[in-house]
């Protein structure tokens, strides 16, 4: 989102703001930084059908409330709207992942939360690759190899038949027509990230999640 800030307004004590931190990703409520006020300014903004609309809106900076962080974000308010610079990311548990996958899904996710749709949904499909790289899935195409991933972990059928839908599974990457990605755009680059996340956490977290369990199996005791 452009802020395009025409006239300034004045001073006010910035509002405090909930947010997912574009750093550690935990919520919380994000206050004013020091005593540095908000300024506020007319500006223009873009509403959903990316009209712009001019309107009063205060910009400050917020700190991280999560003590290990601390980062600072740079917001920008008007009536219930808020946006951050940089801008919150969708929530991901990174637990157990293979770092060259953890990278590509950050990656992925980074495009996503600027606004970059069309890249988000590319690195989403370079994620599964990857996935089916690391676990040895063979298939003629993603789907099938994706497919091929039930033999290493449990996936819902149902995950994968409802994926067929998703224009970046369609076909093998070199030949997605250009048409396919230009249709791409924030529910698809959504809904694309949460079946990497669902996939994810079948193959790498529930079976880390079942060998912790299963390791408090406590040791029969021979009387
Ligand atoms: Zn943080």
């Amino acid at each position: 989102m452009d802020l395009n800030p025409k006239e300034n307004l004045g001073h006010h004590h910035p509002q405090v703001v909930s947010l997912r931190c574009p750093h550690c990703r935990h919520t919380g409520s994000f206050h004013g930084y020091s005593n540095c006020p908000d300024v506020t300014w007319l500006i223009t903004w873009a509403d959903p059908n990316g009209r712009r609309v001019a309107k009063s809106a205060a910009a400050g900076m917020r700190r991280c409330p999560n003590p290990a962080c601390s980062s600072l974000v740079f917001v920008a308010t008007s009536n219930n709207e808020v946006v951050s610079y940089p801008p919150e990311v969708i929530d991901f548990d990174a637990t157990n992942l293979p770092p060259d996958i953890l990278s590509t899904l950050e990656e992925s996710i980074k495009c996503h939360a600027a606004g970059c749709y069309r890249a988000a949904a590319l690195m989403v499909r370079r994620t599964l690759e990857e996935l089916c790289d690391d676990k040895k899935a063979a298939g003629k195409d993603l789907k099938g190899r994706l497919a091929a991933l039930s033999s290493v972990a449990v996936v819902p059928s149902e995950l994968l038949t409802a994926a067929d839908e998703l224009r970046i599974l369609g076909n093998d990457a070199a030949h997605i027509e250009a048409k396919d990605y230009d249709a791409i755009g924030k529910e698809e680059s959504e809904l694309a990230i949460e079946l990497a996340k669902e996939l994810l956490k079948a193959v790498y977290q529930y079976t880390s999640l079942v060998a912790r369990l299963t390791a408090l199996k406590k040791p029969k005791v021979v009387p």
